[in-house]
């Protein structure tokens, strides 16, 4: 069977079916065999567990409401016996070696399409309670270790096939046994699909259906640059992709000549070039790759795992701190969280109502929690004395915020001062991601120090199109003469206001783009780290007086078609 989707990071894996659903909340992969005594150990405790906890409903029920209304659970309870439930279960696990979440869901199944078939009403509504039962049980066995632990005790390198996956998830599994992943959903600029190639892992997303046709263990070979995905290939099949796998290895390794050498255009135009991360542990990956300095940390990946505990100034300082240290001398750029609420993953009055996504996120959301937004600011400002850092404010939408926001960097000063720290100073910039901030950009210019352009979100917010929405994913296009005309605004405001400007988003590690980037004037860049050795190629085979001429061109194309062809014409493809 062959699948086709997106090529989101480049490089052939092949690998057995992990499938994972976190939409159903429901883990889905087939256990060793020296393994399938432990799993049925897991759903028994699972079991013991749920007893108690029903028991405990069922008196609590009963004290409060009165014991008839406490039946309910004594039905519950004699479903935990049920042969249907945990013997069937148990028969899925030990002939099928499937999990113990997955054996469940296959009984459940079983059992509901039973109920549905009953013409009395009473059975048709107990298929609720088997399914209360299930998703308890579920839950313990969630509860009695992170679902991700179990990867370790999987064999050979594995694929995983997920309906959706956090980068957070991705972060914390092993990434050496990781050969590929494929996703239903996702796109290029989605944060999985970034990480997955800042950790060189090929990956294919937006497959919309592979989570569920894609069987557990089934030998899985992707291409994460053609997006080709084959389920149990052929021999020969298979071979071929091995083949291309080699390629694939000796092509990288040929870039790998290129980290040393400057990011130099062939008439002398110095280009700056950094990388993109996610970890304080990553900036020795990225300056290996020929990174200047990292020119986006990603500051809320702190919080993955993390949870409230990361949160602290103490926590947030020593990473902070292992970061400039081990980037130094070289500069680095944290972007200060951009999350949402709901990733927050906290409970606020003041922030409590909506959940949208153009809701409070960003600086928006760290100026409606002072505390945490001061925390994160004293822990910056006392990493600063460690090496150059920089402050920089993700989803700004103009300069209202960009004055609230320096008032708390300020405040933060005030705060470490006042304590006997002594606090440098710390260059505070903003990131055009936003249409009203990019339009405003000659006033945010003023107040900036500098500018990094996040083209990843300005172009999904000036075109409408949502990034991480694979069907509509066609629409989202960095040559819309929309972005060119926006960057170059950008770009002219940081000029005249003499201040620096990058491009942080995903579109400078795409050759073409970054050769229309440098001919739009821009001079400096911030990419994964596996992007860099390219870009290096790139450029150092480039004129930019050549650059200008093509960005000319473009800017006078009326629709995309027209952009393109102009850079068609004007440069021989570089790949
Ligand atoms: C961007 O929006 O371009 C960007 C770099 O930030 P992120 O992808 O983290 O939103
Ligand atoms: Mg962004």
């Amino acid at each position: 069977m062959q699948l086709t989707g997106l090529g989101v990071s480049p490089g052939v894996g092949i690998g057995k079916a992990l499938v994972l659903k976190r939409g159903t909340r429901d883990l889905r992969f087939r256990v060793p065999a020296f393994l399938v005594d432990r799993e049925i150990e897991r759903l028994m405790d699972a079991r013991a567990k749920s007893r108690e906890q029903i028991e405990r409903i069922k008196e609590r029920i009963a004290r409060s409401a009165g014991a008839e209304h406490a039946y309910l659970f004594d039905a519950q309870l004699l479903m935990l016996d049920d042969a249907m439930l945990i013997e069937r279960a148990k028969g899925t696990i030990r002939n099928e070696r499937l999990n113990a979440e997955s054996a469940l869901q296959r009984a459940l199944d079983y059992i509901s399409a039973l109920f549905d078939q009953a013409h009395d009403s009473y059975l048709r509504e107990r298929k609720g309670d088997v399914a209360d039962v299930v998703g308890r049980l579920c839950m313990n066995l969630r509860a009695a270790g992170d679902p991700t632990d179990l990867f370790k005790d999987l064999e050979g390198p594995l694929v995983l096939v997920a309906d959706e996956i956090t980068p957070s998830v991705i972060a914390q599994l092993d990434w050496q046994r990781l050969a590929a992943l494929v996703t239903d959903a996702g796109s290029w600029t989605h944060h999985t699909a970034i990480l997955a190639r800042s950790i060189r892992v090929p990956a294919v997303a937006g497959l919309r259906n592979a989570s569920t046709i894609v069987a557990p263990g089934a030998l899985v070979a992707v291409d994460g640059t053609t997006g080709e995905v084959l389920v149990d290939p052929d021999r020969e099949t298979l071979s071929q992709f091995e083949v291309r796998q080699k390629r694939r290895e000796a092509y990288e390794q040929s870039l790998d000549a290129y980290r040393e050498l400057a990011a130099e255009t062939v008439d002398g135009v110095q280009i700056r070039l950094e990388a993109n991360i996610e970890s304080p542990d990553d900036a020795v990956r990225a300056i290996e790759r020929g990174a200047e300095g990292i020119g986006l940390f990603r500051s809320e990946f702190l919080l993955a795992g993390g949870g409230q505990a990361a949160l602290t100034e103490d926590a947030q300082y020593r990473a902070y701190r292992t970061l400039v240290e081990r980037a130094s001398p070289r500069r680095v750029t944290v972007r200060t969280f951009d999350v949402s609420e709901t990733q927050l993953r906290i409970e606020h009055a003041a922030v409590e109502g909506t959940r949208a996504p153009l809701g409070l996120r960003g600086i928006r959301l760290s100026l409606a929690m002072d505390e945490i937004f001061q925390a994160q600011l004293r822990a910056l400002l006392r990493a600063a004395a460690h090496g150059p850092l920089r402050v920089m404010f993700p989803f700004v939408s103009g300069l209202e915020e960009l004055r609230s926001a320096r008032e708390a960097v300020a405040r933060a000063a005030d705060t470490l001062r006042s304590r006997g720290t002594p606090v440098p100073d710390v260059p505070v910039g903003v990131m055009i991601e936003v249409p009203s901030a990019a339009i405003t950009a000659d006033l945010l210019a003023a107040e900036a120090d500098f500018f990094s352009i996040g083209t990843n979100d300005l172009i999904q917010y000036c075109l409408a199109v949502d990034r991480t929405d694979d069907r509509v994913s066609r629409l989202y296009d960095p040559l819309h003469p929309a972005i060119l005309r926006t960057v170059r605004l950008v770009a002219r405001a940081g000029r005249r206001g003499r201040i620096p400007v990058a491009v942080c988003g995903e579109m400078a590690s795409d050759p073409v783009l970054l050769t229309l980037l440098v001919g739009l004037g821009l001079r400096e860049f911030s990419m994964a780290p596996a992007a860099i050795p390219l870009a290096k190629r790139v450029l150092r085979g480039l004129k930019a007086s050549d650059a200008r001429q093509a960005a000319n061109r473009a800017l006078r194309g009326r629709t995309t078609a027209e952009v393109e062809q102009a850079l068609v014409e004007l440069l021989s493809p570089v790949k």
